[in-house]
Formats: structure tokens, C-alpha cells, sequence
């Protein structure tokens, strides 16, 4: 099928409770380990690239701000 094993393409809440404050696109492809893409901080609004080990929970540090991204599971509970 893709060339992806993982893909994620979600909006970020900030502190405040603002839904879209951020963003995550992100994905790894078939036998890397590798989580490339890009993001938005939802904290402090730096975009920067993500270049990282992939490991779940995948969590990301804004490169300016230092905010912690988490990206829970997107299945099961929506508001
Ligand atoms: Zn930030």
C-alpha cells in the first residue's frame, strides 16, 4: 500500500484550552524509524521541523519554547 507506516495530521490544543492553536503533520516511512514532518508550537506559534527517533507515545518539544506536545491516541474518546 503507502509508502508510510505511520501518518498524523492533527491539530494541537494549547494551555489555554484553544482547539487549533497547533498543529502536527508528521509520518514515518515503511522501514525507517525515523518521525519526520513539521509542526506548529499551540504555545508560543513556532513552526519547525520534526526530525526525531519514532517512539510511542510520541511526544514533541517545541524548539523555542520548550512546550511539550503529547499527541494522545486519536481512536476511542471524541468530545
Ligand atoms: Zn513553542
Amino acid at each position: 500500500m503507502g509508502m508510510f507506516r505511520y501518518v498524523t495530521n492533527r491539530t494541537l490544543s494549547n494551555k489555554a484550552g484553544k482547539e487549533d492553536a497547533g498543529r502536527v503533520k508528521a509520518f514515518v516511512r515503511n522501514g525507517s524509524d525515523t518521525l519526520e514532518g513539521e509542526y506548529k508550537c499551540p504555545e508560543c506559534g513556532n513552526e519547525g521541523k520534526i526530525n526525531q527517533v519514532f517512539k510511542k507515545p510520541i511526544n514533541l518539544k517545541c524548539e523555542k519554547c520548550n512546550f511539550l506536545m503529547r499527541m494522545p491516541k486519536l481512536k476511542g474518546k471524541r468530545k
